[in-house]
């Protein structure tokens, strides 16, 4: 079953598609201009003069404030003390219902006063999609949702909202219609919105919290390229296009702030973008993401289990002039083979057991980051490669004895990053480094 984003019906198509509405409501009949105007992410539905304010997510579709309600007043729906309320979910089933908890304040236009608040309760369903409807004027319009207000498990209004138009009708469950489209207008100017001065052009508004990415990190673009926008949604002005297989830093933001226009929750998936020298944040356009979270780069896991972890026992390493184990440990028996853990070079072989290290090979290698690594592998009883010679990841490079300061069999492996003493990266002084940055224990 098909599954509709109610936004286009909802808001138009941006163009300002402008049309009348016939209305008889209490005994009064007449004829509003109705345009629904999109100013970013808000959007207006514009009657005469007095307007509806809209906002939306990725998620759910907000209404703000209300001039409608009478010429004497507005009314403004909040959530947990900030402006606006989610009033229905964007993406809905036939049937489907949404459950919307508005704080309601209603005001007086001419002073700002506040005369009454609620909290109400507004269920919306999805009742039908239509291809075709023919209104009670005769106009056909395509593509129509029919929304319902339920109350008490009944539907007690009836909304429809057509594609590139807005809300085209209304009507009560009892009395029936109240009003319907009459009339498609087009080339007249923009309808002027009624200035209250109480309401904000922009206020900070609630969004919904983002769920794209529930654990940001670094991303991988998998489609055949990602652009980047401006804001939200696929209108918004492209800034970057990130190439297949770029790897950004993305993430969930929580609040945010572009330009002076947006304050609030900022839904979806942002990414952070370097150019020349500068980082930028940047909004992922969520019909454009194709991103899978990168996979951190291991080396090959030596065989035992862990017994010393680097930088332990510092007292046992002050006599060699280091401020703990230089390296990880792996218990593992004599013969065990000792298997290069990522493709590299061989620089130096040792093969007579004289110092600490005993018998033991040293490989460098370019890790995926682009930085150069040296590994060593100790106190092995045999060596199957020689100096110059490449090695792949898991091939052999010797075979575990007893050789060096050991107290039993285990594998020895130390990382170096190339300068990374030099650079301050590291309190060893020949560069070692962590190799459980690279290592799974
Ligand atoms: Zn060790």
């Amino acid at each position: 079953m098909r599954k509709y984003d109610l936004l286009p019906y909802l808001k138009g198509n941006g163009n300002g598609q402008m049309y009348a509405l016939q209305y008889n409501i209490a005994g009064r009949s007449g004829t509003q201009t109705i345009q629904t105007q999109v100013d970013g992410r808000l959007f207006y539905h514009v009657k005469d003069g007095q307007w509806e304010r809209f906002y939306w997510d990725d998620e759910y579709i907000y209404r703000h404030a209300d001039t409608s309600e009478a010429a004497d007043r507005y009314y403004v729906q909040t959530k947990n003390g900030v402006p606006g309320c989610d009033w229905v979910r964007r993406h809905m089933h036939v049937g489907d219902e949404y459950h919307a908890t508005p704080f309601v304040k209603h005001y007086w236009k001419a002073t700002g006063h506040l005369r009454a608040e609620a909290q109400c309760s507004n269920i919306l369903r999805l009742i039908a999609h239509h291809n075709k409807y023919t209104f009670e004027s005769g106009i056909t319009l395509s593509e129509v949702v029919e929304l319902a207000w339920i109350v008490n498990g009944m539907p007690e209004e009836y909304y429809y909202y057509a594609l590139g138009f807005g809300l085209v009708a209304w009507k009560q469950a009892r009395h029936g219609w109240e009003s319907y489209i009459c009339e498609e207008i087009s080339g007249r100017p923009d309808l002027e919105r009624e200035i209250v001065e109480w309401l904000p052009d922009h206020p900070p508004l609630l969004y919904h919290k983002p769920s794209i990415v529930s654990t940001p990190g670094l991303m991988q673009v998998v489609s055949a390229a990602l652009n980047v926008r401006t804001g939200p949604g696929t209108t918004h002005k492209q800034v970057w296009k990130l190439r297949q297989g770029t790897i950004i830093y993305a993430g969930a933001i929580e609040k945010v702030a572009i330009g002076n226009i947006w304050a609030g929750w900022g839904s979806g998936l942002w990414c952070a973008v370097k150019h020349k020298g500068t980082t930028y944040l940047r909004r992922v356009s969520d019909a454009e993401a194709e991103l899978v979270p990168e996979k951190p780069f291991k080396l090959l896991r030596p065989k035992g289990y862990v017994t010393q972890l680097f930088a332990k026992n510092p007292d046992k390493y002050a006599r060699f002039g280091l401020p703990g184990h230089e390296g990880l440990d792996f218990g593992t028996p004599v013969g065990t083979i000792v298997r290069a853990l990522h493709d590299g070079v061989v620089y130096r072989v040792h093969l007579k057991d004289d110092n600490a290290y005993g018998i033991h090979v040293r490989t460098i290698h370019t890790f995926p980051n682009g930085k150069r690594y040296k590994i060593i592998r100790a106190h092995l009883r045999s060596v199957r490669v020689s100096v110059g010679d490449p090695v792949v990841r898991g091939q052999p490079l010797g075979e575990i004895g007893l050789t060096g300061n050991t107290t039993g069999p285990h594998d020895h492996v130390t990382v170096k990053e190339v300068g990374a003493t030099a650079a301050g990266l590291t309190n060893f002084p020949g560069d070692q480094i962590d190799p459980a940055l690279w290592i799974d224990l």
